[in-house]
This record gives C-alpha cells, structure tokens and sequence, in this order.
C-alpha cells in the first residue's frame, strides 16, 4: 500500500513529540508499506513566526510572510527524517518545491494547481521515506507560496490524490471528528463516518480539525481520508462519500467560527450593478465573502450586510474605502457565527424552528441567518457563541 500520513502541529510539537511519530511512520514501513509523510510546523510556531513579523509591520509583504511561514514546516520535516536515518529508515526531507508542488501567486493562501508525481516517486522508488514539508509550494516564477492557515492538510490530501495513495490519514490531537469541538462541549461524540458534504460544511464553517479546502480536494480527488489522534491507537473517522453511510442522522454535527467580522453599508443607491461594483471589487482583493443580506430598499437606498473572515478585515475597509455607493459603512467583530450540518436537513422540515427556538431560550439574538439544502448558519454576538454551541448539541440530542 501507498499511504500518506500527515502530522499537525502538536503531534510534533516537542523533540519527544518528534520521536513518537518517528515510531509510527517506521511501523507503517516496517509492516510493508511505501509511505509519504507530511508534517506541520511545532505547534505555536507558526503563530510565533506572524508575532516576529508583526513586531516590524502591520502590513508585511505576503511574499516575505511565505519566505519566513514555510521555515516552520521545513524545520519538522528535516527533523523527521533525522530521526528516522537514525533509527535505521532511510528518509529524506522534501521542501514544497522539491516535492514539486506548483501553486498559483495569491501569496499566504495560493491555491495548488499541480504536483509532479515524479519527484515524490524519485525517492519512494529509492526505497526511502518520503518527509514533505506541508503548508508550502512554489509559483509559476519559483517563488516560495504558502497554502493558508492550516495548510498542511491541503498538501497532504493533494500529494495523496497526486499519487493515487490507498489513505490518507489526518494525525492530530483529537481521536477525529465529533459532532462539535470537544473542547467547547466535552459530550461531544466522535464520528465514526461522515460525507464529504458535511464535513467541509463543517470545515468551512468554523470546525478547525480539517482545513476546508483539503476536503474539498479530497472529494474532488476520491481520497480515501481518515483523521485520527497521534496520541493512541484509537480508530478514527472516515470521511466518505454520502452513498457509504448507512444511516444519516438529522444533524451531525455544530461548528462555530470566531474567525468574523460583520460590514454594513447603510444607504447604498438601490439600482442595478450596484451590488455587482461592491462584491466585484471584493472578489478582485480576494475577500472572502460569506453570508449576504440586502434589506428591502426605501426611497431609492437599501443596506447590505455582509460577514468577511475576520483576520480580512483590514483588507476589507481599504477594499471598501474606495467605493462610493453608499452613505455610511460599519464594521463589527465582535460577532461568531454558529452553524448546524446535516445532510439528513434536505428531507426533514422543522430543523431551523428547533435552532431558533433554542437559542430564543437563553435570550440569544439572532443578527443574521442563512441557509443552504444542508446546513443553518446564525451571526450571534460572540460572548454567546459557546453557549450556543452547547445549547444546540443538546436541543439536537448529539450528545445522545
Ligand atoms: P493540527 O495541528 O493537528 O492540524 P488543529 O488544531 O488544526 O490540529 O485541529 C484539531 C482541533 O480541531 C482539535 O483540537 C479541536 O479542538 C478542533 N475541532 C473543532 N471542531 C472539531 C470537531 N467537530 N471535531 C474534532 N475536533 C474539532
Ligand atoms: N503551520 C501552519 C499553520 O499553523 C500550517 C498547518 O499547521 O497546517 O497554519
Ligand atoms: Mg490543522
């Protein structure tokens, strides 16, 4: 079997740490299998490199910010195969570039738009193990690029689609998906399944254990992926197509984003193309934009609300210095937004009733809500957020 194992930050996030992995990538090796593995930066680390950056700029160049991120990942992946050399597993280390991973130029979130297999197989072919440095590739003009927070998932499930790898396994702190973060409601239930679907609404919509784009990969790709803890033996959670889960529950799980920031532009001239010119103008600086509301308008103006990550909220208000089409804008980060997924929402009605009903009981306003066919998602002030989160995971009965 080909399998590629990928390790977030804690799970090396010491020189033990380190040395445990090594352990389970040899035993992987041992027991037959050709393996590629690709590692994150030492947890903290790459939050340390931003800090350092900070230090000297509000604004660092995003091609200076990839040079100094990617170091993170190239610090683990040599000391990875360091250890395995020395344990007798012939390894070797692999920057972005040299596992020829080909990124566009969108500095600090490019987006992979190839990988040469040969590279990879060069090495796997000379009997060695295989260590990528995650989170990184190179631009069309060799310039160093990172993937976007969380990146390493990314190259893990492209790297593993690449090469038409039998697994990828997601090794991280949690034994793989619960039904909500189990860090904010402890009854949260692991997962023994999930689709594609609902895990990158969930991914999307605030539940960090998978990066949203590698799920998107990994169902565009058909990667067989499994994220499971480096910390035991536990089994984890497969995430599958919708077709190979037997019983699909109501809701499945609760994500909620910290990571939000709200603009409302009151007054905006209410005639075609205005909207166009506003979210065009975003789309050019390469916001993301998520939830829309545009009010009914009145005396020819009307208000739109929108929510931007928060971490784009900078980028944003310059963004939206330079457009002229409404009286005033505001911006408010003080909200979250909390979100329910379930693929079992298409054929059920009375979901959203329960959401709203629930969170009206501890007093929780709702200041924005949207819906697609398999998820709800609600802008709530973000002292509430937690709360909100434990209140649906019970109203939902995930703990059951
Ligand atoms: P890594 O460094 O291994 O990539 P992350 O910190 O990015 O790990 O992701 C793992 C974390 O995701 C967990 O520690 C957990 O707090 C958080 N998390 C959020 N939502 C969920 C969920 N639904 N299931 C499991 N973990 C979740
Ligand atoms: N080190 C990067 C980050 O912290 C990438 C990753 O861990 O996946 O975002
Ligand atoms: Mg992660």
């Amino acid at each position: 079997m080909l399998v590629v194992q990928k390790y977030g930050g804690t799970s090396v996030g010491t020189l033990e740490r380190i040395e445990e992995v090594a352990k389970r990538v040899s035993k992987a090796k041992a027991d037959g299998n050709d393996v590629i593995v690709v590692v994150s930066a030492m947890s903290g680390e790459t939050n340390k490199l931003i800090s350092y950056a900070e230090h000297f700029s509000k604004n660092p160049q995003p091609r200076e910010m990839d040079m100094l991120l990617s170091s993170g990942e190239r610090v683990t992946s040599s000391l990875l195969a360091i250890a395995l050399n020395s344990m007798g597993f012939r390894s070797v280390a692999m920057s972005g570039r040299q596992a020829g991973i080909k990124t566009d130029k969108f500095h600090t979130k490019a987006r992979i738009e190839s990988i040469d297999r040969l590279c990879i197989e060069k090495e796997l072919n000379g009997g060695n193990i295989v260590i990528v440095a995650g989170f990184q590739g190179v631009t069309e003009l060799d310039e160093v690029s990172t993937l976007g927070r969380g990146g390493s998932d990314l190259s893990a499930v492209a790297i593993a689609g690449a090469l038409e790898a039998d697994l990828c396994e997601i090794y991280t702190d949690v034994d793989g998906v619960y039904t909500t973060d189990p860090r904010i409601e402890p009854k949260a239930k692991k997962l023994e399944k999930i689709s594609y679907d609902e895990m990158l609404e969930l991914a999307s919509l605030g539940a960090k254990v998978l990066q949203t784009r590698s799920v998107e990969m990994a169902k565009k790709l058909n990667v067989n992926l499994v994220t499971r803890s480096s910390f035991n033996n536990n089994e984890g959670t497969l995430i599958t197509k919708e077709e190979n889960i037997m019983e699909q529950p109501l809701v499945s799980g609760i994500a909620l984003d910290k990571n939000q920031a709200r603009v409302t532009l009151r007054g905006v001239t209410d005639k075609p193309g205005i909207a166009a010119e506003i979210f065009r103008k975003l789309a050019n600086d390469n916001i993301n934009v998520d939830m829309i509301i545009q009010n009914v308008g009145h005396d020819g103006t009307t208000n739109l609300g929108f929510t931007v990550p928060e971490n784009e909220l900078e980028i944003t208000k310059s963004s939206m210095s330079e457009i002229n089409a409404s009286r005033t804008v505001e911006y408010d980060s003080d909200i979250v937004k909390v979100s329910i997924v379930g693929v079992g929402m298409k054929s059920h009605s009375g979901v959203a009733c329960t959401a709203f009903d629930t969170l009206s009981k501890d007093g929780i306003n709702l200041e924005m809500i949207s819906t697609s066919e398999i998820k709800i998602s609600m802008v709530i002030a973000s002292k509430y957020g937690e709360l909100a989160v434990r209140a649906l995971h019970a109203a939902y009965e995930l703990d059951k």
